[in-house]
């Protein structure tokens, strides 16, 4: 049995990862790892990157469309969408963050991965208000692909 059926953790195995040559541009990751009616993700891209065999399918990003605007992350009601942008030793990465108060531009986080474990620091570079607040953190590269939150002291 997969983890993200017994603690809903999704792990890096479960999902469809772009390559470098897209971490580069930044692009969306999703981490929607359960078969649920749901696809607002689908309607919400500009670019047609998303797609979906059914309304109960897994979506799939197509990693050559996508632009990484994060448009799909402030719709998805499982917070299951993250953009991640690698350029040399640092990444940037936008997640959803319903908690408040927000962040500000500039402040120090600590970056969490999938767990809610303290990995490491991160700044806080721009603050998106919507349907869902998107917060777009800098890291070291190293965690890209697993800071997935982030803890505002
Ligand atoms: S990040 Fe933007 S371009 Fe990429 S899948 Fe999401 S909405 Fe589409
Ligand atoms: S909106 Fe979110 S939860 Fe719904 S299908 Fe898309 S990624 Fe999954």
């Amino acid at each position: 049995m997969k983890r993200w059926e017994t603690e809903g953790i999704a792990e890096l195995a479960d999902l469809n990862l772009p390559e470098e040559e897209h971490l580069k541009k930044g692009v969306a990751i999703i981490e929607c790892i359960q078969e649920i009616p749901c696809n607002p993700c689908v309607d919400a891209c500009p670019f047609n990157a998303i797609s979906m065999e059914n309304i109960n399918a897994l979506p799939i990003v197509d990693y050559e469309k996508c632009v990484g605007c994060g448009k799909c992350i402030e719709v998805c009601p499982g917070l299951a969408i993250f953009v991640v942008k690698i350029i040399n030793e640092k990444a940037i990465i936008m997640l959803p963050y319903e908690f408040l108060p927000l962040p500000k531009e500039g402040q120090k986080v600590k970056a969490l991965d999938r767990e809610g474990k303290e990995i490491c620091d991160a700044v806080v570079k721009k603050v998106r208000e919507g349907k869902t607040n998107v917060i777009t953190i800098e890291l070291p590269a190293e965690h890209a692909m697993n800071a997935r939150n982030i803890r505002v002291r």
